[in-house]
Order: C-alpha cells, then sequence, then structure tokens
C-alpha cells in the first residue's frame, strides 16, 4: 500500500519542520535573557517587563481574612480567602453576570458602582458580624482611614484589561477590551474608582492591591508550596501565556513612577512573554506560523504565544491540515475503505466543518490525541469526527495527525521550557544557592526590619542574611516555580518536554533541572490576589 506510506512520510516530514533542538532552545534562552535585561534597562521593547510593586512573594506562614474581586469577561467574581498560615487555605465564593448595558454604559460610575454593589451583597451573606461590627464603629469615626479595624476587609482586584500600573493598587486604564467599552473610564483609576464606590456605601474594605493573574498565580504558589521554599516564577500556559518573577530591584534601571517600600530589595515583574522576540531572531517559523499570523488580528505581535499557549495550538494543527487537504498528492482524509479503492475521493468533510474554520479547532485535541495509545486510535478518530468535522477518518488519517499534532505540541513545551530557563538563569537562582537573599529570606528580613530588629546596626543585616540561608541551605537549593493553565495542567507530558529544554540549557543541564521544582498554582485571582492585598497591607 504505497500510498498509505505517503501519508505517514508526509506527516513525518511536516512534524520535522516542528523540531526545535538543543542549540536552537540555547539560541533562544540567550536571547531571551537579552530581551528581559533590555524590558528592565527601558520601556517600548518586546518584553515589557512591567515592575508590578510587589515586593515580596509569601511563604505560607500567612495569616487572615482577606477579599479578592476579579473582573475580567463575562462575569464577577468576589470572594474571601481565609489563609490558615501554614500554607492552607479556604475560601468563599460567589460568581454574578456582568449586564450587558454595563459592559457599555454611559458612565464608569455605573459599572463601579454595580461591584461595589456586589461586594456589599457578599459580605452581608457571608460575612455579616464582620459587616455590623465595622457600620458600627464606623459611624463613630469620621475620616474613611480611621475604620480599620479588625473587621476590615483588604482586597485584591485582579483587573484583567490592559492598565498602566503606577502603585500596588494604583493603575489607569489604557483600554477596554473583551466587549467592554466606557470611555470616561479610560485613563482612570480603576482602583480609585472601586474605592469611591465601596465608600459610598460606607463598606469596610479597602482596595489593597491591583493584581495581575500572572503575579497571583506566583503568589498563590508561594504561599501553598511545600516546606518554607518561596516562589521565584508564576507562568501560565492556558489561552495565552505569561510569567512573573521576582527580580532584584537593583536590575530594574527604567523609570518607576510609582512608590514602593524598597526594604526586600526585590520586585514582582510581570515579563509580558508573549511578545518575547516578535523580531523573530530565534523563534522557529514555519510556513503554518506564517499563514496563522497573517490571518491573525494582531500580525507580528505575540510571537511566542501564537507557538506556545493554548488560544493557537489548534490553530497551528488546523492549518497544517487544511494546508495537506490542499495538496492532492497526500492522502489525508481520503476514503480508501469504498468498494472501487477510489483514493482521489475524500472523505466527506462539508464547506462549514470546524476544520476549515478559522480558530474553529480547540487545542484539546492535541492532547486526545497524544493521550491516545490505542492500536485503533478510535478516541482520537471520535475527536477528529467531533472536533474538526472530518467523518470516517481512516487510522492512517489519525495516526498522521497524531504525528503532526505531537510536534505542535512537543515544540510548544520545548519553548515554554525556554522561558522557564531563561527566567532560571536570569535570576541565578540555581549558581550560587544561599549565597545571595533569596526572595524567601529577603522577605523575612523586611519583617524584621518592620518589627525594629534590624533597625539598630546595618552590619546586622548582613549577619541575618548568612544566617537565613544557612539554615535553609537544603531548601534554598530548590528553585519553585508555580504553573497554571489547561494547557500544561491536561496535555500529557508538557512538563517532561519543557524539562527536557531546560536540561539542555548551558549553566543549567541536568543537575539544575532537578533542583527546578514546578507544580500547578490554582486559583491565583482569588488566593494569589488576597495574598498580594496581604504583602500590599504590610508595605502600608
Ligand atoms: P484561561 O487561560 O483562559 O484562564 P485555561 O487555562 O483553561 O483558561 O486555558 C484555556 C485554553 O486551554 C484554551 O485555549 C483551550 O483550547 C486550551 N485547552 C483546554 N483544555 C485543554 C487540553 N486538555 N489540552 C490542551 N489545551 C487545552
Amino acid at each position: 500500500r504505497p500510498r498509505k506510506m505517503a501519508l505517514s512520510a508526509e506527516a513525518e516530514r511536516i512534524a520535522a519542520e516542528f523540531e526545535f533542538n538543543d542549540s536552537n532552545v540555547n539560541r533562544a534562552v540567550l536571547e531571551f535573557v537579552a530581551e528581559m535585561n533590555e524590558g528592565l534597562e527601558k520601556n517600548a521593547t518586546y518584553m515589557s517587563q512591567i515592575p508590578t510593586y510587589v515586593t515580596g512573594v509569601p511563604n505560607g506562614t500567612e495569616k487572615g481574612l482577606y477579599l479578592a474581586v476579579d473582573l475580567g469577561g463575562t462575569n464577577f467574581r468576589v470572594c474571601s480567602i481565609n489563609l490558615h498560615g501554614d500554607t492552607t487555605f479556604s475560601i468563599t465564593q460567589s460568581k454574578v453576570a456582568i449586564p450587558r448595558e454595563l459592559m457599555v454604559a454611559n458612565t464608569a460610575q455605573e459599572l463601579f458602582s454595580f461591584l461595589a454593589k456586589q461586594i456589599e451583597l457578599f459580605l452581608k451573606e457571608h460575612h455579616n458580624d464582620h459587616f455590623e461590627a465595622s457600620i458600627k464603629r464606623r459611624q463613630t469615626i469620621s475620616s474613611p482611614e480611621g475604620y480599620r479595624d479588625e473587621n476590615f476587609f483588604r482586597l485584591g482586584f485582579t483587573f484583567s484589561f490592559p492598565v498602566h500600573q503606577v502603585g500596588i493598587n494604583k493603575g489607569n486604564l489604557i483600554r477596554w477590551t473583551k466587549g467592554f467599552g466606557i470611555a470616561d473610564a479610560v485613563g482612570q483609576d480603576v482602583c480609585g474608582m472601586l474605592q469611591k464606590e465601596i465608600d459610598n456605601l460606607k463598606l469596610p474594605v479597602k482596595v489593597a492591591a491591583l493584581v495581575n493573574d500572572t503575579v497571583g498565580t506566583l503568589m498563590a504558589r508561594s504561599y501553598t508550596s511545600p516546606g518554607k521554599t518561596s516562589t521565584l516564577l508564576g507562568a501560565i500556559f492556558g489561552t495565552g501565556t505569561n510569567g512573573a518573577y521576582v527580580e532584584k530591584l537593583s536590575k530594574i534601571t527604567k523609570d518607576m513612577e510609582g512608590e514602593f517600600d524598597s526594604s526586600t530589595g526585590l520586585m514582582v515583574v510581570n515579563t509580558e512573554w508573549g511578545s518575547f522576540d516578535n523580531g523573530l531572531k530565534v523563534l522557529p517559523n514555519t510556513k503554518y506560523d506564517e499563514i496563522l499570523d497573517k490571518d491573525s488580528i494582531n500580525p507580528g505581535i505575540q510571537m511566542f504565544e501564537k507557538r506556545v499557549s493554548g488560544m493557537f495550538l489548534g490553530e497551528i494543527l488546523r492549518t497544517v491540515l487544511v494546508e495537506m487537504l490542499k495538496n492532492s498528492s497526500i492522502s489525508l482524509f481520503r476514503d480508501d475503505t469504498s468498494a472501487n479503492n477510489d483514493y482521489h475521493s475524500t472523505t466527506e468533510i462539508k464547506r462549514d466543518a470546524a476544520i476549515y474554520k478559522q480558530w474553529g479547532v480547540d487545542s484539546s485535541i492535541l492532547s486526545v490525541a497524544e493521550a491516545d495509545n490505542s492500536s485503533g486510535l478510535k478516541t482520537l478518530r471520535q475527536f477528529i469526527e467531533k472536533d474538526l468535522g472530518v467523518l470516517a477518518a481512516s487510522l492512517e488519517d489519525a495516526q498522521a495527525v497524531k504525528t503532526i499534532a505531537h510536534a505542535i505540541a512537543v515544540r510548544a513545551a520545548r519553548l515554554a521550557g525556554v522561558a522557564l530557563a531563561g527566567v532560571v538563569l536570569q535570576t541565578g537562582r540555581l549558581d550560587k544557592p544561599g549565597s545571595e537573599p533569596g526572595p524567601k529570606s529577603a522577605a523575612a528580613i523586611a519583617q524584621d526590619v518592620k518589627s525594629g530588629k534590624l533597625a539598630e546596626a546595618a552590619s546586622a543585616t548582613a549577619n541575618k542574611l548568612a544566617d537565613t540561608a544557612g539554615l535553609a541551605v537544603n531548601e534554598d537549593e530548590i528553585v519553585d516555580i508555580g504553573v497554571d493553565g489547561s494547557l500544561v495542567e491536561f496535555y500529557p507530558g508538557f512538563e517532561d518536554y519543557m524539562r527536557e529544554a531546560i536540561r539542555a540549557t548551558e549553566g543549567i543541564g541536568a543537575t539544575g533541572e532537578r533542583k527546578i521544582r514546578i507544580g500547578i498554582a490554582k486559583d491565583g485571582s482569588g488566593v494569589g490576589a488576597a495574598l498580594i492585598a496581604l504583602v500590599a497591607a504590610q508595605m502600608e
């Protein structure tokens, strides 16, 4: 059956175009580190490296009750998080759909007063004791700053629209996306707008932090990670991809206009690595990547994300399959079971099948293809019918899809590994374990400084550094990374392929790679936001 050979050979040939070998990885890591530093030095670079004004990460001992709200799309989520101080927490939450008319209201006040109202309803339902006590107390205090008692809630505000952040709880809306459009909000401080409406309702709530979801992931992982190790990096591989990591303050040399507490010597930086190498110096660029980019709404932008994240991997696969179908010498999806064995008649694919629709194919089919190791690939063939709209795909068709999907996903995971390796190298966390303050020890020192323990003698700081490092030398060897997103969570072996690239990186190698601990960090916009509110409160 020579033509079947041809299909598998063709699939292998295309798969090879997606190879991203060890030397490619190393070139890319070098460029990644270079672009990280460029972003720390100046604005308007590929990787924005946005300072978040978050100057410490939690270690799992943090305690208290915090609020978090999340405005990012169709729903508004309100939750309270009780941090137990032993790396565990409990969470209570409510979710409400945002009325369409408020998304395009005439004034921002209409939207934000609705949000404040939801916070009030949540407090009355779930924390009425705090609510009543605080209201009673507030009647005797005139200044809004005066009601900071134990019943007062600090709130982390996850706001997933482009903002220009100028402080830990201050950021001006750059533009609306995702169907929102309220002209008078643009340029305004979103935390201020929410606080104003909260104050109008006299709620015992302070908007303490403006939260980016990637930073939330980092914080959530740092709190929940085993042991006392603080987390270096939070990374998202979901619809999009981005990472936030703990950087030395001294390396952020570009202007920072906001105020912050510099005593930790650290700051969390939001890399915006989805735009890594928009200039395509080191990223792979197959003809399928080119087609996808050209047909996207933002050609030339988010080039790393377009090769790595869930929003695009299904589309890359679809693009490959469509190109294969255009080539009549390739026997993909051709019916070879009909009586006359007419292999030029294609398997029935309707014009409006998902395979012919831009963005019509979800990345989850890559996971299905990888997971199906049965001899008949029955599950994958069902998904080819359901997700691609291709009826009666043959085993050979499914094998070809599996080969190509594997190649696309492995490339994505190896590129994801480039980002992780880049951050690990940039921060030097593997080179000199214990010889310089990790985020955890520095945060602890900051606390000591605050409590006055180190205030007397500057030289004590150096001793403290050595002590802290010495105490936790084994812990310090571990570099902890928190990840979130369906791709890393559900694609079989995604972490292993990331690790292969990390191991291949000069300066990390197998020894370094073993010290890297990767764990899922769920719920950055809940517990992560609460933790940022807590860190913000410590800096007040
Ligand atoms: P978000 O990033 O929007 O918060 P997710 O982390 O769930 O949400 O990511 C959604 C993205 O992940 C979508 O692009 C979807 O195609 C992709 N995805 C969902 N499930 C899987 C899966 N099992 N394997 C690979 N990709 C998946």
